[in-house]
């Protein structure tokens, strides 16, 4: 019999248009379709195996403002982790995301809650703003995880996004 890793929360967060809607539906399809719901915010169930071991995640693909980039009250209470998503194509989509963070913790009332900083559309190279190491160093300001992707082009990358801040949470319970 599997053994099961339990349950993790996930809450996708960022400015509208950087592609949270289509990292979660890659996610959980494997496909990209292109054209996405804007006026609502979905939530997905299922369970797959990581390492072995049965793992069901609760995502929540935000309807986000660009007041609230998805971090409303009762989304934060909800979720064991976050995917703080910016497109590099936008320098604003990414200067938003500290400030998201921070009120994150502020929220939760803990610090080093469960983030991966996630930089979507890397397929874009002509019209990229933000370098991958203005990514990483932001994410070591933050002491979180971090990794460019693109749910356009490469499957791999963005299933590893949510299984590393999948296997954070799991530790993070554990602890
Ligand atoms: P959301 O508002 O954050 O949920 O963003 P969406 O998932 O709706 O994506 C916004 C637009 O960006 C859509 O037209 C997507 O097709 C496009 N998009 C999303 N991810 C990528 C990507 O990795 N590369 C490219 N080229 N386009 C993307
Ligand atoms: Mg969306």
């Amino acid at each position: 019999k599997k053994s099961s890793l339990g349950e993790t929360k996930i809450a996708v967060l960022g400015m509208s248009g950087v592609g949270k809607s289509a990292l979660c539906v890659r996610f959980l399809t494997k496909r990209f379709i292109g054209e996405y719901d804007q006026a609502n915010d979905n939530k997905y169930k299922c369970t797959t195996t990581l390492e072995g071991e049965s793992v069901t995640f609760e995502l929540l693909d935000t309807r986000s403002n660009d007041d609230d980039m998805g971090a409303r009250d009762d989304v934060v209470r909800w979720a064991d982790g976050f995917l703080l998503v910016y497109s590099v194509t936008s320098r604003q989509t990414f200067d938003v995301l500290a400030d998201v963070r921070r009120r994150v913790e502020d929220m939760k009332k803990v610090s080093h809650v469960p983030v991966i900083l996630v930089g979507n559309k890397a397929d874009l190279a002509h019209v990229r703003q933000v370098t991958q190491d203005e990514g990483a160093r932001l994410a070591a300001e933050l002491s979180c995880s971090f990794m460019e992707v693109s749910a356009s082009e490469d499957v791999t990358k963005v299933m590893d996004a949510f299984h590393t801040l999948c296997r954070e949470i799991i530790e993070y319970k554990r602890r």
